[in-house]
């Protein structure tokens, strides 16, 4: 993966930044340092400044796997023109069906693992996230949680940190909220910035040449042609654009 604020491709960064583009990001580990409480999760002042600032500059979504309304509530008055909930799934329309199959999860879940003192079942009315950070034997945890999901039948399991997501099988993921995001706000391109496993969904679209995608963190093979090295590099993307865009004339018309 090359660097996506090497001089290199800074080519690459500005021509995206100077077509009709949406900036797509991912909340946690991505706009928001990951924390050990997931409840704590918050936009650092400098992010949550520069993030302004950049959509004034340009339409931006946020895709996370949190419910939209838990992400709206630490996004609120920064501006951005969408926020997508429960990994792409919402909005959505046609989501009762969804909401009917959490339901029935929800339930077996509960029975299935009520020996297990500390796993949390989160209700995210669209997809369940099964926490186990608190267990005192978290990987013995994890595998009564994947021995309990596989048998709910036809799902979709997530590995998040400490955490098990299950969705519908069918349900749109990242990608897909994106290429809509896409045709609602009429726009030709996209910059994506993710960490997760749920935003390489997004990156595998990246061949059609309308997409950039950065993946943040060093570790992981990812299927994006761009990194940053860290979430601490996330601040220096929102600059680049913002000067990107300044560049060409084009005024901020303030908050
Ligand atoms: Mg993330």
């Amino acid at each position: 993966l090359k660097h996506v604020l090497a001089p290199a491709n800074r080519e690459v960064l500005a021509q995206f930044a100077w077509s009709n583009v949406l900036l797509g990001f991912d909340f946690d580990g991505t706009l928001a340092p990951i924390v050990s409480e997931p409840d704590r999760a918050a936009l650092p002042p400098s992010t949550r400044r520069l993030l302004r600032s950049v959509a004034n500059y340009y339409p931006c979504i946020v895709i996370s796997g949190r419910s939209r309304s838990d992400v709206a509530k630490r996004l609120r008055g920064v501006g951005v023109h969408e926020i997508i909930g429960n990994h792409g799934i919402e909005p959505w329309h046609g989501t009762l069906r969804y909401r009917r199959e959490v339901d029935r999860w929800r339930p077996l879940l509960e029975r299935r693992l009520a020996a297990w003192r500390g796993i949390a079942i989160e209700d995210k009315r669209l997809s369940l996230a099964l926490h186990y950070r608190h267990c005192r034997k978290r990987r013995q945890a994890r595998a009564a949680i994947l021995r309990a999901v596989q048998a709910l039948g036809d799902i979709r399991v997530i590995h998040g940190k400490l955490v098990v997501n299950v969705l519908p099988r069918d349900a749109p993921h990242k990608g897909i909220a994106l290429e809509n995001a896409l045709d609602r706000l009429r726009c030709d391109t996209a910059i994506y910035v993710g960490d997760d496993e749920t935003d390489e969904d997004v990156f595998a679209m990246e061949d059609s040449g309308r997409f950039l995608g950065v993946h943040v963190g060093s570790k992981r093979a990812s299927l994006a042609s761009y990194r940053l090295r860290g979430q601490s590099e996330v601040n220096r993307l929102l600059r680049a654009l913002i000067d990107l865009r300044r560049r060409c004339g084009r005024r901020d018309p303030g908050p």
